[in-house]
């Protein structure tokens, strides 16, 4: 394909037309550093444009490495003897969200594994605890999959937000890093409910999973334009050594940040984060994210005695600007590089 071509497509994408298929394949297909540079300059732009330099932070809380899943990836997967397992209480919830709040968060985001002690009644306690303590912040929930009852219940407790990665838009790849019980027809339907029910959603998928190809990369990229998800998490998929997957190789960072400058085009408003994946790959990962185009980072908020037990992939980042307690570390980053990080909830700009 020639420059020109290449050229014509990037074209259409920063006048924000619609790619088919077989462009975003080329555009993955043919990517260069040119291709590269040229997309993250469009990217920052319009970056830029609606969000000027700020950076919006998230509280992160993990509240729970406790799974039934079996996710083949996943390093908290149900299978996972040498995971050591806890759960927090909703006390230890309330204190990471009290901590969170002073040091100027305004949005607390719960993830964990899927848990059956987080009952409807549990969680829908907590949320409103949480918005009665901190009425301005905003509470995004990352527990997976639950029935569209369940979500509705989640909603009219106060919950803002869900963040749920499609995980690859492909379903035979889908069908390669689940086990048989899960579906990506469950967790498309999941989505959709999501988004039909109020919440601002989010979506996403790790770069370079086992399986991936260039099509299915199109596809994810298709997917976003055509469910335009108010956040899009991705991060590269980093091997866990007690996972099927433990041999398999880390995604890369260029091609990372090359997809965050596409979908930022994509999508101009979307609320994008540059990913605590991102960072644990690469020293300067956080920068670079926010200089392909993302907006969004997440601190961790969670207890540090059980930080590392959250161990979703091997050599998880969790110091200086990972940690909410690191803060300034985090701020001086943003700041060498022009950006401003700022307490504020951080919704999804209308456009
Ligand atoms: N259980 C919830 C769910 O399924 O959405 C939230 C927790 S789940 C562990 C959060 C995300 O971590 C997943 O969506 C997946 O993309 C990511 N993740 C899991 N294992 C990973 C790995 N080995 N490398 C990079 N990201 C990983």
């Amino acid at each position: 394909m020639s420059k020109e071509e290449i050229r014509e497509i990037v074209g259409k994408l920063a006048e924000n037309a619609s790619l088919s298929l077989c462009e975003y394949k080329k555009l993955i297909e043919e990517r260069t550093h040119d291709s590269a540079a040229l997309l993250r300059v469009l990217a920052v732009k319009k970056r830029k444009e609606i969000y000027g330099n700020r950076v919006f932070i998230r509280g992160l809380v993990e509240i729970s490495n406790i799974c039934r899943n079996d996710c083949l990836y996943c390093g908290i997967r149900k299978s996972n003897k040498n995971c050591s397992r806890y759960r927090l209480s909703k006390d230890e919830i309330l204190a990471c969200c009290k901590e969170g709040h002073s040091l100027g968060f305004r949005t607390f985001v719960l993830q964990g594994g899927e848990n059956a002690v987080f009952t409807d009644d549990f969680l829908c306690s907590l949320i409103e605890k949480i918005k009665v303590n901190y009425g301005d912040s905003a509470v995004t929930l990352s527990l997976g999959e639950r029935s569209r009852e369940s979500y509705e219940r989640l909603f009219s407790a106060g919950a803002d937000r869900y963040l749920l990665r499609h995980e690859t838009a492909d379903s035979g790849h889908y069908a390669k890093l689940h086990p048989e019980k899960m579906s990506f027809e469950n967790r498309m339907r999941c989505l959709y409910d999501l988004k039909e029910i109020g919440f601002a959603v989010g979506c996403g998928f790790m770069v370079g999973s086992p399986f991936q190809t260039a099509e299915t990369l199109a596809k994810d990229l298709k997917f976003i334009e055509e469910f335009k998800p108010h956040m899009c998490g991705i991060g590269p998929f980093i091997p866990q050594s007690d996972t099927p997957f433990g041999n398999e190789k880390s995604g890369e960072v260029d091609l990372t940040c090359y997809l965050l400058s596409i979908i930022r085009l994509i999508q101009p408003n979307v609320l994008l984060p540059a990913t605590t994946a991102l960072a644990s790959v690469d020293k300067y990962g956080c920068e670079r994210g926010i200089m392909s185009g993302a907006n969004v980072v997440m601190p961790n908020l969670t207890p540090v005695n059980v930080r590392k037990k959250y161990a979703l992939y091997d050599n998880k980042a969790v110091e200086d600007s990972e940690s909410a307690q690191g803060l300034d570390v985090l701020k001086n980053k943003m700041s060498a590089i022009g950006y401003e990080v700022v307490t504020d909830r951080g919704d999804m700009a209308v456009l």
